[in-house]
């Protein structure tokens, strides 16, 4: 059962989390600037200044060793928000089969080992289905979002559909080409990268981020320390 943590109430946007906002980037805890451009399409409008963790100098890597989504998300949030002093959002997504247990789940990235190409993982995942009956599937995503502290907000989303037997489309990326999509007829291969959005785990987990985003910009605005103004005398 996914759980979904969200900003339940609506408090008073002062003038000091307003300041903060104003000077305090979003970091995406992430270095491939396709997902960053993604979460800055999704959150343009928003007074936020996004950055990606190569506007920062090298920080050491989390190691991804949690046992759900859940876990290496705020991993990634939380060590990043930690290390830069300032809000980071993480996500943590993959592919779990009904029929394998829910593998490859957090093992989707290395199901078919560490530098497996896309159409190694999905022929690796062809071949643990062979034979098999129930072809039912669904793409998880959860998405933290972490301020210095620790504290975190959560949002998370599901996609469910049907494991093929052989690849179809050529779009998308990772498992894409085997994942069929019912509702449109087709795998996520063969969808555009907006049609995809509107319907996947990672589009729909972003929308309900961006639907309270006014929220999380003054929760980021409290939980932030404010920089005490001093004067020196002399
Ligand atoms: P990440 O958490 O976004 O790095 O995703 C982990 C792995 O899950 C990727 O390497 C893919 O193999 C798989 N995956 C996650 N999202 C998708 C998707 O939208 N399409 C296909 N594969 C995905």
């Amino acid at each position: 059962m996914l759980k979904k943590q969200r900003i339940l109430m609506m408090s008073d946007l002062s003038a000091t989390s307003n300041d903060v906002m104003r000077h305090t980037p979003l970091v995406i805890a992430t270095r491939n600037p396709g997902k960053t451009a993604e979460i800055r399409d999704v959150l343009k409008g928003f007074p936020i200044s996004i950055k990606d963790l190569n506007d920062f100098g090298p920080i050491p890597e989390v190691i991804e060793d949690g046992a759900s989504f859940d876990e290496n998300a705020y991993k990634k949030s939380s060590f990043t928000a930690r290390i830069l002093g300032l809000p980071a959002l993480a996500d943590d997504s993959g592919l779990c089969v009904d029929a394998l247990g829910g593998a490859p789940g957090v093992f989707s990235a290395r199901f078919a080992g560490e530098n497996a190409t896309d159409a190694q993982k999905c022929a690796r995942l062809l071949e643990a289905l062979k034979g098999e009956k129930n072809r039912s599937a669904a793409f998880e995503c959860v998405i933290s979002l972490a301020v210095p502290t620790g504290a975190a907000l959560t949002y998370e989303a599901r996609c469910e559909g049907i494991i093929l037997e052989a690849p179809m489309g050529a779009n998308g990326f990772g498992y894409d080409p085997v994942f069929y999509y019912p509702p449109l007829q087709k795998t996520f291969a063969q969808l555009t990268r907006e049609e995809k959005s509107r319907v996947s785990h990672r589009g729909k987990a972003l929308a309900e981020l961006k639907e309270e985003f006014e929220k999380v910009m003054i929760w980021i605005g409290q939980q932030m320390p404010v920089q005490e103004k001093f004067i020196c005398k002399t």
